[in-house]
C-alpha cells in the first residue's frame, strides 16, 4: 500500500517507520524543514530506542522517504495518516485542533482517487465528523473515508508497542475503509493482535478513556502512598497485594511524583472538557487532574522537609529530568514543577539526565547541567531522584556520598531500599514506605 504520514514527531515517525517495515511504501511529511532535512540524512530528531536502525533500514530498502511537501505523497496514497500534535489549548484545556484542521485542509486539496484519511492524533469525539466536513468543503469531488485509529504506543517502548500492540482500535463507517485498514495492519493481524472495529466516535472516545483510566490508576496509588506515610504501611507491598488480583493488574501501580508527559496531562484535561461540553461531567477525571497537579507541586515541599525545612542557599542535585526513562521528552515532566518549587524556596539546582538535558535547557532557568550522577553529587546538600533511568538504579553509593556535602537522598521513584541507603550513611526519604524498611 502507498501511505502518507502527515506529522513526523514521536507518533508519526514511529508509525511511518513501522508501516514501512511491514512492507508498505511510506512517505513521512513534516512542515518542519530542519526536521525533514535531518531525517533525509539519517538523523533522528527524537530519542526512541531502536528507531534510528528501523528508519535507516527502511530508507535503504526504499520503502521510507521524507518530504516537506504533502501534495505529491498524498495524491499517490491509498491511506493518509494525520499524526500532528493536539496540545492543550491555552486557557480551557480543550485539545487544540488547529494543526489537525490545517493538515486536513492541505490534504483535501491534494486527494486523488479513493483515499482513506486516518486520524492517529488523539482528538475529541466528533473531530472525525469535522475532518470529513472540511474535506468535503475544500474538495467536493474527493472520494474519501475518514477513519479514527488512535495510537496507544508508549514513548521509550514505541516500536515494540506498535509492532506488538494489545489491540488496534479502528473507528469507521465505510466498509471500503475496513478492507484498506485490515490490509494496512495485516502483518499484525497474522500475529493475532486484535483489530477492534467500532464506529468513529467510539474509537475517538476509547483513546481518552484509556489514558484517563491509567492516569486515575497512578493517582490512586499515589494517594494510597500518602495514606501509607500517614499510617506506617508500605505502598509497594500494598501495590503488590492488590496488583496480583487479575481484576486490578500490577501495572501503573508505582507510586511517584505524579504523572507527566506529552499525553496524560493534556488528554485528561481534554476529557474533562469533552464531558463538560456534552453535559456529562467526568468527575473522577476532574478530581484526578486536580490531585495530580497538587501532587507535582507538593514534591518540592517533601524535599524541603527532608532537608530539615530550609533549602535557601543549598545545592540540590537532580537525577533524571524527562517525564519517564528512555525518552528525551520533557513535556509536562514532574521535574519541572519540582525544580521550580525548590528554586522558589531559594535552592540552587544541579541536574543530570541521560537524554533530556537539551530539551530541559529551554524549559528551565538557572539550572546547572552536569555530566553524570556523580558530577551532580559533587558538593550537593541533597540528591533527588526524579526519573528512574536504569543508570540511576545501581549507583556506587559510597562514591556518591563521599562527593556530597550532606548525605540526603530523596527517592521519588522508590528505586532504592531504605535500609540499604541507611547502611551507606544516607538520610533517605522515599514515597509511601516506612523508614525502618
Ligand atoms: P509531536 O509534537 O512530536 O509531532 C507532531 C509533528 O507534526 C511535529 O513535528 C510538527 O512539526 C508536525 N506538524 C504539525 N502540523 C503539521 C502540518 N500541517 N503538516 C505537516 N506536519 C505538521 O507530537 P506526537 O507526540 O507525535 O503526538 C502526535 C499525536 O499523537 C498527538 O495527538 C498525541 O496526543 C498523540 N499520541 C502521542 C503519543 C506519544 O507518546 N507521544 C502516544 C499516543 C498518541
Amino acid at each position: 500500500m502507498k501511505i502518507a504520514v502527515v506529522g513526523s514527531g514521536y507518533v508519526g515517525l514511529v508509525t511511518g517507520a513501522c508501516l514501512a517495515d511491514f512492507g508498505h511504501e511510506v512517505v513521512c511529511i513534516d512542515k518542519d524543514q530542519a526536521r525533514i532535512a535531518s531525517l533525509e540524512k539519517g538523523g533522528i530528531p527524537i530519542y526512541e530506542p531502536g528507531l534510528s536502525e528501523l528508519v535507516n533500514a527502511n530508507i535503504v530498502s526504499e520503502r521510507l522517504a521524507f518530504s516537506i511537501h504533502l501534495s505529491g505523497a498524498v495524491s499517490r496514497a491509498d491511506v493518509v495518516f494525520i499524526a500532528v500534535g493536539t496540545p492543550s489549548r491555552r486557557g480551557d484545556g480543550h485539545a487544540d485542533l488547529s494543526y489537525v484542521y490545517a493538515a486536513t485542509r492541505e490534504i483535501a486539496k491534494a486527494l486523488s482517487g479513493f483515499t482513506v484519511v486516518v486520524t492517529k492524533s488523539t482528538v475529541p469525539v466528533g473531530t472525525g465528523d469535522e475532518v470529513a466536513h472540511l474535506i468535503k468543503a475544500e474538495n467536493p469531488q474527493a472520494d474519501v473515508a475518514v477513519v479514527s485509529n488512535p495510537e496507544f504506543l508508549r514513548e521509550g517502548a514505541a516500536i515494540e508497542d506498535f509492532k506488538r500492540p494489545d489491540r488496534i482500535v479502528i473507528g469507521l463507517d465505510d466498509e471500503r475503509a475496513r478492507e484498506v485498514m485490515t490490509e494496512v495492519y495485516r502483518p499484525l493481524y497474522l500475529n493475532q493482535a486484535p483489530l477492534l472495529f467500532t464506529d468513529r466516535r467510539t474509537a475517538e472516545l476509547t483513546k481518552y478513556a484509556a489514558n484517563a483510566f491509567l492516569a486515575m490508576k497512578i493517582t490512586f496509588i499515589n494517594e494510597v502512598a500518602d495514606l501509607c506515610e500517614a499510617t506506617g504501611a508500605n505502598v509497594q507491598d500494598v501495590a503488590r497485594g492488590i496488583g496480583l488480583d487479575n481484576r486490578i493488574g500490577a501495572k501503573f501501580l508505582h507510586a511517584g511524583p505524579g504523572y507527566g508527559g506529552s499525553c496524560f496531562p493534556k488528554d485528561t484535561a481534554a476529557m474533562v472538557k469533552i464531558g463538560q461540553d456534552f453535559g456529562s461531567p467526568m468527575r473522577l477525571v476532574e478530581t484526578t487532574v486536580s490531585i495530580n497537579d497538587q501532587r507535582k507541586r507538593s514534591m518540592a515541599r517533601k524535599i524541603v522537609a527532608a532537608c530539615g525545612g530550609d533549602v535557601r542557599g543549598r545545592t540540590i542535585g537532580v537525577l533524571g529530568l524527562t517525564f519517564k526513562p528512555n525518552t528525551d521528552d520533557m513535556r509536562e515532566a514532574p521535574s519541572l514543577d519540582v525544580i521550580r518549587g525548590l528554586q522558589d524556596r531559594g535552592a540552587k539546582i544541579v541536574a543530570f539526565d541521560p537524554q533530556g538535558m537539551d530539551a530541559a535547557r529551554g524549559l528551565t532557568e538557572n539550572v546547572q547541567f552536569a555530566d553524570s550522577a556523580y558530577d551532580v553529587a559533587d558538593g550537593a546538600d541533597a540528591i533527588v531522584l526524579i526519573t528512574e533511568w536504569n543508570e540511576f538504579r545501581s549507583l556506587d553509593l559510597d562514591r556518591l556520598k563521599s562527593a556530597m556535602h550532606m548525605p540526603i537522598f530523596v527517592d521519588l521513584r522508590n528505586v532504592y531500599r531504605p535500609h540499604e541507603l541507611r547502611r551507606h550513611g544516607f538520610s533517605y526519604v522515599s514515597i509511601g514506605r516506612p523508614e525502618q524498611d
